[in-house]
């Protein structure tokens, strides 16, 4: 079902196991503001974007463009979330600003703490868990503030909207995938017309699906279903068609960018995705995709379209999303020296030689800056990505695999002084390791895991790459996470110059045991199982660590004043456990065996022990840290001549979350 391997945002919030300053991070010394506004389980931070200066004006001006098209989409996410969040954007903002009774008021703050969410959430629904955001002000509060509006400031339907708000019983997921119900009917986005059932969905896909063929379009990627007359039909996203408007925008902005391109073949990319949004021809896409992946030379890169699934039960249709981004030179020597290392990789993995492959190459790789987030990637954003989705694509063209590094080191300046490492890590000693090297180690994790790490070992000849079913993303997440880790311990990462401590990986090991083990369980609700498939993987690894070291006491539970802490006695003990569960997922994986895989993930990925499960969530709620972060963007401003040319782009980090999300409304309204 899942199928991109980005890194979910959760991963990018685990990152913020708090840390001070090291030499390995030059760059969090300095004065730069992360901390934007904290709200409910929410905090937003902002990035900085190194070396924006540094690009020349014409990539400047690239750029410039290329967010003006990422900004452009904003409303169709909105949308797509649900058939109601313009209008709901439209009316919740009328009151906010508006506003003009106490602003110390609990009805207020509770009001203004659900206009934040909303924002956060690209709708009424959390971004993560999909769960309709619950008001804590009163339904009188809302109405009389409604009442209060200036003629013509309030959308028609607003008893409805209101009615939407306190109602739980109406759209109360975004996306469900509870076993048994019916996921297009239960889940409460604008994919799919109201009255549509996944029985009908799926077998008007089953019909247009052509068997045996090795090259399928993304089917239903860019558009609404809909019945007309008893039959299905699709409403293409494109210009003339559904969200006409605003692909007109962004079709017009990745024009004037496509004047700025680096070289040809950069051009040629984004003209062929103006061809795409003009068209809605899926094939199209294809052809952009492929052009997207095999350009390697440029700098200056961007996503932008209908990518990631996860906001569609059936997985068919993309939300819309854009990151702009440009190439972190220095930092990328790393993914290229593990990717030009691929194949020694591979020979000495641990797992058995008939699953790994003879000729392995690493995925083309590089740290990059990013310059703008939004749509689906807004406020908050993976920390990795790794595109195309096309299984076929990935195989004949390859793919580009991204570490977002600007905002993993947000994330770790941000997190400076959060009194984690206080409250969890056991003692100075650790916390110092954590201090020292995890930040480089964390890095080195999430490029091992998408470079080589999803790339590497093979199926035996007739199993079926779905064989593990539901279990399948786990499993997947798992031996990558593994196969990171196994070789962070390597000598063999000080020997080509990634790490210059062969106690480094340490730090990532810890960090991990004591994340899989207890403090993701943070993001659990009292009473509920581990879900996430990445959230899944970890518990998985950490437990059977500790279950299998147990007799030798390499990972020890520790109680102290009544609070349990991890201490790791062995690391190379333990690095030899995850070698050892890397071959095993492997055998599992190549093989298809589905039994292993239901018996590993429900023996150590799923159930949460509740005493344990307390007490993480009671330490968690001293420290109020926010288990999901996102970000505000800086602002881009083209500076002009006076002909109009463009003769320099500014960048200005100043501008607040409030203030944006207004200014995105007014300014990219386009639906
Ligand atoms: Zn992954």
């Amino acid at each position: 079902m899942k199928k991109s391997l980005i890194i979910a945002t959760i991963m990018a919030s685990m990152l913020s196991t708090s840390c001070s300053r090291t030499a390995q991070r030059a760059e969090a010394d300095d004065d730069f503001n992360y901390h934007v506004e904290r709200f409910a389980d929410i905090e937003v931070l902002r990035y900085k974007v190194p070396d924006f200066d540094s690009l020349s004006l014409n990539q400047k001006i690239l750029v410039y463009y290329l967010t003006e098209a990422a900004l452009w989409g904003r409303d169709i996410l909105w949308d797509q979330n649900n058939a109601d969040n313009l209008a709901m954007r439209d009316l919740l903002e009328a009151v906010y600003t508006n506003y003009d009774g106490d602003r110390e008021s609990a009805d207020y703050k509770a009001f203004d703490t659900y206009m934040k969410q909303v924002w956060f959430g690209n709708g009424i629904h959390h971004h993560y868990s999909t769960d309709k955001f619950v008001p804590t002000f009163s339904r009188d509060f809302l109405e009389s503030r409604i009442a209060a509006l200036p003629e013509g400031a309030a959308p028609a339907n607003t008893e409805a909207l209101v009615e939407l708000i306190f109602n739980p019983a109406l759209a109360a997921k975004r996306v469900n995938q509870a076993e048994g119900a019916d996921l297009i009917a239960s889940s409460a986005n604008n994919l799919y017309e109201a009255g549509l059932t996944q029985s009908e969905v799926e077998a008007y896909y089953n019909g247009i699906k052509k068997p045996g063929d090795l090259t399928p379009v993304s089917y239903g990627l860019n558009t609404r279903l809909r019945k007309v007359d008893g039959k299905i039909v699709e409403e293409p996203y494109k210009v003339g068609g559904l969200y006409s408007n605003a692909i007109e925008h962004i079709v017009a902005n990745l024009d004037s960018a496509s004047v700025y391109a680096e070289n040809d073949a950069q051009r040629q990319t984004i003209r062929t995705l103006i061809d795409f949004y003009t068209t809605g021809d899926l094939a199209t896409f294809d052809k952009y995709s492929i052009e997207w992946a095999e350009d390697t030379d440029s700098q200056v890169d961007f996503i932008n379209g209908f990518i990631e699934s996860y906001g569609d039960p059936l997985g068919m249709t993309g939300a819309w999303e854009s990151i702009v981004n440009f190439k972190n030179i220095p930092a990328s020597e790393r993914t290229e020296i593990l990717s030009g290392n691929a194949q020694w990789f591979e020979d000495n993995s641990p797992v058995d030689s008939s699953f790994k492959k003879e000729s392995v190459k690493g995925v083309s790789a590089k740290v990059i800056t990013a310059a703008i987030l939004a749509g689906d990637a807004y406020p908050a954003t993976p920390i990795g990505i790794n595109l195309p989705n096309a299984n076929w694509i990935r195989a004949a063209h390859g793919s580009k695999s991204v570490t977002l590094e600007n905002i993993t080191q947000a994330y770790d300046a941000a997190s400076h002084g959060d009194g984690f490492n206080e409250e969890f890590v056991i003692d100075e000693e650790t916390a110092r390791l954590l201090d020292s090297y995890l930040f480089i180690t964390d890095n080195l994790h999430t490029d091992l895991h998408e470079c080589l790490g999803h790339g590497s070992g093979r199926l035996l000849p007739g199993v079926d790459p779905d064989a593990l079913k539901e279990h399948g993303s786990t499993i997947e997440e798992a031996r990558a996470d593994l196969f990171a880790l196994y070789y962070l311990g390597d000598p063999k990462l000080i020997e080509i110059g990634l790490l210059d401590s062969p106690e480094a990986y340490k730090s990532e090991y810890y960090k991990y045991i004591l994340n899989g083990m207890m403090t993701q369980l943070m993001r659990i609700e009292p009473g509920k199982d581990i879900e996430e498939a990445h959230m899944r993987n970890r518990a998985l690894i950490a437990r059977w660590a500790y279950e299998h070291g147990k007799a030798d006491n390499v990972i020890e539970l520790v109680e102290r004043d009544g609070k349990t802490y991890i201490r790791i006695n062995d690391y190379e003990a333990l690095r030899g456990l995850f070698g050892k569960l890397l071959a095993e997922i492997q055998r599992v994986r190549s093989t298809g065996d589905y039994a292993a895989a239901k018996s590993l993930v429900e023996t150590y990925a799923v159930k949460v022990d509740p005493v344990l499960h307390k007490e993480v969530l009671d330490r968690y709620a001293g420290l109020n840290i926010a288990p999901y972060k996102g970000f505000v963007n800086p602002v881009y401003t083209a500076v002009r001549d006076a002909e109009g040319r463009i003769i320099d782009v500014t960048i200005d980090y100043t501008e607040g979350y409030p203030e944006q999300m207004l200014r995105y409304g007014r300014q990219y309204r386009s639906l």
